[in-house]
């Protein structure tokens, strides 16, 4: 059992209380950087989904959906000082329940608590329009709350997830489920009574941790909820939009990526470097937007490949309180998925690859960060999401090159170019296909003010920033006449 927890973790929180799951049933919870088990969770079902939606219909007819908009801001505002407040210990939690190394873990309760505070301070500013009409007519449009949303969300970024996903549904006045995955739901409970400690009314945010086809296909079917948002792979999110649609209410799909960067002959190699590793290898390479490829132009792609090869070369893979640059991955699952990967590459060239700390626990589920050179732009570690800390590099001649090679999977949420030309940056931001471009920087699940979602196997819909407020909200245009 971990130390130190302020909330009872083997229980679900529903309509405000720490309850059993109907059947009483737990899961176990396990340490990534050890493969040892260190406590259970709640194993929730369908009837305990049930419980938790018209817990959160009662708090829309009830407390929370009372409170003017102002109001809700503050109790979001309390609850971002308090994660804020809580940083350390949440931090220790998520490293325990991922295996993300500390500074990591730190990074994502910063901003759980920066998106309360963005939230909180955006509650109130969410505007409709007056529209001109015909003689005699005021016409306006209302931004009103959908009712009951649903969030289902994995276990890569429990937090951040959380602060981007259930933070801006909160703050438009709607009541959340939150289905946090089987593998990592900790820091969703102490989320949880934090909100509680803020005086979040009951049943605005219940959460059911359990198995996704246990509880969460039931959420996403659940006919009490008007909108699931969910955040996980390709293959489960076609379920839930099949789910939802059988409902007619809206989804919000945040899916994988095979995000590139691309890099030209005239870009600043000391500025990139950093990023260009940095952002595949952060959390193990578990991330949607991990840029695991490079496309390097071919004047500087033996220099650019030998100097992240030395990068590569001096990472080490540790546990995650040892805070090196990687930890494990999160299950014995996902290692074999990221082994059967290195696999395949047996008969490309590793240009740099980093190490598994000599005295790592047995159990644990670590992998050397590995980069592989001249990779063809049709090769499945070229193509397919690994999740892992595997990266490539492609060269190319062209633009037109580089824009085929960055286009060609069907994945598109984050790329990134590299160039000083300011025409060129101009015309590869609308040429890549992507839900974000970043010019000369790459933000890998960064910037909460940030517009954040995909296009084609990506998903669609748009999360964090003023956006999210718009898509967990319902427009509504009233007609008056008055002549
Ligand atoms: P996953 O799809 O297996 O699981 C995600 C969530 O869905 C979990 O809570 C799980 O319990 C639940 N689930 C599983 N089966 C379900 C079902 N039949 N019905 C309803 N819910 C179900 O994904 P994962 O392996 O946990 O996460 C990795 C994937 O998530 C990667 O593909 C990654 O790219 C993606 N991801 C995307 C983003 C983004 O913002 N685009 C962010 C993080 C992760």
């Amino acid at each position: 059992m971990l130390e130190n927890l302020w909330y009872d973790q083997t229980k679900m929180y529903v309509n405000g209380t720490w309850v059993w799951p109907l059947h009483y049933r737990q899961l176990p919870l396990e340490d990534p950087s050890t493969g040892d088990q260190i406590g259970t969770i709640a194993r929730g079902e369908a009837q305990d989904i049930d419980a938790a939606v018209a817990a959160a219909r009662g708090a829309l007819d009830g407390d929370w959906g009372r409170l003017t908009a102002a109001e809700r801001g503050r109790i979001l505002t309390r609850i971002g000082q308090l994660v804020q407040e809580r940083t350390e210990d949440l931090a220790a939690i998520e490293a325990s329940d991922v295996g993300k190394p500390l500074t990591q873990a730190r990074a994502d309760a910063i901003a759980l608590a920066r998106y309360m505070e963005f939230y909180g301070g955006a509650a109130d500013k969410v505007m409709g329009e007056t529209i001109p009409y015909l003689d005699g007519y005021t016409v306006f449009t209302l931004r009103e709350p959908q009712g009951v949303t649903g969030h289902i969300i994995p276990w890569n970024y429990p937090m951040q997830i959380i602060g981007r996903s259930v933070g801006a549904a909160l703050a438009m006045g709607n009541a959340c489920v939150l289905k946090p995955a089987e593998e990592a739901c900790l820091t969703a409970l102490a989320f949880a009574a934090l909100a509680e400690e803020a005086g979040l009314p009951k049943g605005a945010l219940n959460v059911v941790p359990g198995l996704g086809e246990e509880a969460g296909a039931p959420l996403a079917a659940h006919p009490g909820v008007n909108h699931i948002s969910f955040t996980g792979s390709v293959p489960v999110g076609r379920l839930v939009q099949k789910a939802a649609a059988d409902n007619v209410v809206p989804v919000t799909l945040e899916l994988g990526g095979k995000s590139p960067q691309v890099v030209f002959d005239d870009a600043d190699l000391d500025a990139a470097l950093p990023f260009l590793v940095g952002a595949c290898i952060q959390n193990a390479g578990q991330t949607c937007s991990a840029a695991s490829r490079v496309l390097i132009q071919r004047g500087v792609y033996d220099r650019l490949v030998a100097r992240m090869a030395d990068s590569y070369n001096g990472m080490v893979s540790a546990p995650a309180l040892a805070d090196a640059n990687l930890g494990p991955l999160i299950s014995a699952k996902q290692k074999a998925i990221v082994e059967g990967y290195l696999a395949k590459g047996k008969n490309l060239r590793v240009a740099g690859q980093g190490s598994v700390a000599a005295d790592v626990p047995k159990g644990g589920h670590y992998v050397p960060a590995t980069l592989f050179a001249e990779v063809p732009p049709d090769h499945p570690l070229a193509q397919e999401e690994i999740f892992g800390p595997v990266q490539v590099a492609i060269p190319f001649d062209t633009e037109d090159e580089a824009v085929a090679i960055a286009n060609g999977t069907g994945f598109g949420l984050v790329a990134s170019v590299w160039t000083e030309n300011g025409a060129r940056q101009m015309r590869m931001a609308k040429r890549l296909a992507a839900g974000q471009v970043f010019v000369n920087n790459y933000g890998a699940g960064g910037g909460v003010e940030l517009p954040f979602g995909g296009v084609g196997l990506s998903g669609h819909g748009r999360e964090k920033g003023f956006e999210a407020l718009y898509g967990f909200s319902s427009l509504k245009t009233v007609a008056t006449k008055y002549g």
